[in-house]
């Protein structure tokens, strides 16, 4: 104790920072005992690379992936005796040419423990970029068209609404940051997340679920329970992960972007509890400065909504322990064990008196 099993660096992710060696070590000085290196899996059409990426190609980012691989097993057994690091790769859903190309290099690298399975795109549009991409997403939604978040160019750049020929100004006011999205619109969108949610989960079976509610990004206060058409898709999803074993993680990213807890909020967090999900920590860090970011915030937000006991991955090659859960899934590189009195460890105290 304690845990991350989320996390990224700026040698392999260009919108992350630093040297993965040195965010290890900061892992290390803080006293995780298990950290797992997620890094983004590769994405392979044009029109889904970002901005920053504008100068690269998909099969750039397979060799970045796979450098990452190298650097993090040499980290593995470089800090060996200083911390147990695990090696992940965080998916993207955003056609279903990711959800094979992503399984084939799951399949060819036995070195990858286990999977961060998360959707950030709805309609092919990235709905954690900006807010404004984010509501072309929820448009897009509510038109039923699939769209991309680049124009693949050359040169490739985010893609500009559509404009109505009738009004030429409506879609730019659309796009405006205080621009609210209908309640309507907001369901065919969640509608949409969450069903895409549910291909994943069913596909790879991930050992982790990644930020479970991301789509409720730039509206954590919408209130998902009393929408039957959305809450009953949540309880499919939930009930989906808890039967093959896999963890739900608490990512306290999104108190960096501004939520009062991490993820899953209140309700999903209550929901996951009462069916007898398992909850993981997660810090999602981009970098040295993001490492254990808001994890006392989010320790007393998930002790507040009653979680008593947390689990966390250790690898299958590790001795097995009364207790230890296998997943039913078919690869079986790590297993889920559960820490009790998770609260109450000295990291938490050691935590609060470090800046
Ligand atoms: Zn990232
Ligand atoms: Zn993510």
């Amino acid at each position: 104790m304690p845990h991350s099993h989320h996390s990224h660096s700026g040698q392999f992710c260009r919108h992350a920072k630093d040297q993965l060696d040195d965010v290890v070590k900061e892992a290390i000085r803080q006293g995780f005992e298990v950290f797992g290196l997620s890094e983004h899996a590769p994405r392979w059409r044009v029109e889904d690379l970002f901005p920053e990426e504008a100068d690269l190609k998909p099969s750039d980012l397979l060799s970045i992936y796979l450098d990452f691989l190298k650097t993090a097993i040499e980290l593995k057994i470089k800090y060996q005796d200083q911390i147990k690091l695990l090696i992940s790769i965080e998916t993207d859903y955003i056609t279903n040419i990711d959800l094979t190309n992503i399984l084939d290099l799951i399949n060819e690298h036995e070195e990858i423990n286990y999977i961060v399975g998360s959707v950030h795109h709805v309609n092919g549009i990235s709905i954690d970029f900006d807010k404004s991409t984010w509501l072309r997403s929820i448009q897009s939604c509510s038109k039923n068209e699939f769209s991309r978040t680049m124009n693949p160019g050359p040169p490739p750049f985010l893609e500009l609404p559509s404009t109505d020929d009738d009004n030429p100004e409506k879609e730019s006011i659309k796009y405006q940051n205080d621009y609210k999205p209908t309640e309507k619109e907001l369901i065919v969108f969640l509608k949409n997340y969450l069903d895409q949610q549910f291909n994943l989960i069913n596909f790879y079976k991930p050992e982790i679920i990644g930020h479970f509610d991301l789509c409720l990004l730039w509206i954590p206060d919408f209130k998902l329970k009393f929408i039957p058409i959305i809450w009953n898709r949540i309880i499919r999803n939930v009930k989906t992960v808890i039967e093959y074993g896999g963890l739900f993680e608490a990512n306290s990213a999104a108190i960096r972007k501004g939520w009062k807890g991490s993820y899953p909020s209140e309700d999903i967090l209550e929901l996951i509890i009462s069916l007898g999900g398992k909850i993981c920590l997660s810090d999602d860090s981009h970098g040295i400065s993001y490492v254990g970011l808001n994890y006392l915030k989010m320790k007393d937000y998930l002790v507040d909504q009653g979680v008593k006991e947390i689990w966390y991955l250790v690898s299958s090659s590790e001795r097995k322990e009364d207790g230890d859960i296998e997943f039913k899934n078919d690869r079986q590189r790590v297993r889920a064990r559960k820490l009790d009195k998770w609260d109450t460890h000295p990291f938490w105290e050691r935590k609060s008196k470090d800046i």
